[in-house]
């Protein structure tokens, strides 16, 4: 991709372990690369369609005056977040943060951090199979909408589908969300569970009944295989109320291992006449059971 440089950006600030530090502050540099595409800037030769950079440094420098950190780890981390969060067209930012007036006894040049820090693209399968499910499944989306980290979430149709893995229970109203995140893959699972203990949810049986249930689906083209956290989802493919809604959002989305599209894993769960979606209207599954939602 495309990038804007800044190199050597100087900057007087009071980041430090040490209390002198703090008092007396010292000359900090930046070096930061903004991966963006830059054709439509190319192209018009308009400023409205890149990102100015003098912006970009008054902002690094606003963000790092204004505050004081112990770790040049953490300076760069909120900066680089601020970046992404203030200019929409940057996809991504490497920013490296150098302190050559570190309080080190020995001779040296410099010291610095460098990171990569970005926007992320995530696929989540929502399911509700108590009391008012559309609204359940509305609070996990209006949660992540406002979460100062995701944008662009966009939701699917909702679906009626019957319990899946053997536990009788009620049926559950099933959707997806995509969504663009700056967010760690584990930070997000974080966010999901919060969301889910918002909506009163309670783990009594596997599988069991739930107010609410976000899984996280895919995250970029990451593959992650710990039980805290399995992305892709492990069991996507024998799944037809997380592939219709998915296919909604994302129909040509290649599973990162078999290379197999959303569409292509619908069809052939399909193929083999398996799959839990009912016709029943998710409106109709509403309030069946006496757990309301909180409005
Ligand atoms: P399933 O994951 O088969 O749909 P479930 O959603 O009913 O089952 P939960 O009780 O909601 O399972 O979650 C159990 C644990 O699964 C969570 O605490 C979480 O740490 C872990 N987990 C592993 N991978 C994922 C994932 N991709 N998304 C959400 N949770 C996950
Ligand atoms: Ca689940
Ligand atoms: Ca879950």
């Amino acid at each position: 991709m495309d990038q804007i440089r800044i190199k050597g950006l100087e900057i007087y600030a009071r980041h430090g372990v040490y209390e002198e530090e703090k008092k007396m502050g010292q000359r900090f540099q930046v070096d930061a690369a903004l991966h963006m595409d830059t054709r439509r800037a190319g192209r018009s030769d308009d400023l409205e369609a890149s990102t100015d950079y003098g912006a970009v440094c008054r902002r690094l420098e606003e963000v790092l005056t204004g505050n004081c950190y112990n770790l040049i780890e953490a300076a760069a981390e909120y900066a680089a977040q601020d970046i992404l969060l203030s200019f929409p067209l940057v996809e991504k930012v490497t920013l490296e943060l150098h302190k050559p007036q570190a309080p080190i006894p020995l001779p040296f040049s410099d010291v610095s951090v460098r990171i990569d820090r970005g926007w992320h693209t995530a696929y989540i399968a929502l399911g509700s199979n108590m009391g008012d499910r559309a609204a359940w499944l509305e609070l996990g989306r209006s949660g992540l909408e406002k979460h100062p980290a995701c944008r662009d979430v966009k939701m699917a149709s909702l679906y009626g589908s019957l319990p899946y893995g053997g536990v009788e229970q009620e049926d559950f109203v099933n959707s997806a969300l995509s969504l663009r995140t700056l967010l760690s893959p584990y930070e997000l699972l974080d966010v999901l569970h919060g969301l889910e203990r918002e909506a009163g949810r309670e783990r009594l049986v596997r599988w069991g009944p739930r107010t609410l249930d976000l899984d996280l689906i895919f995250y970029d083209d990451l593959v992650l295989d710990d039980p805290r956290l399995t992305i892709p989802h492990p069991d996507l493919e024998n799944r037809d109320f997380v592939l219709l809604p998915l296919c909604e959002l994302a129909p040509a989305y290649r599973h990162p291992l078999t290379r197999k599209t959303v569409r292509q894993m619908l069809d052939e769960l399909r193929d083999r006449g398996e799959g839990q979606v009912t016709d029943r209207k998710a409106s109709d599954l509403q309030k069946t059971d006496g757990y309301g939602a909180r409005r």
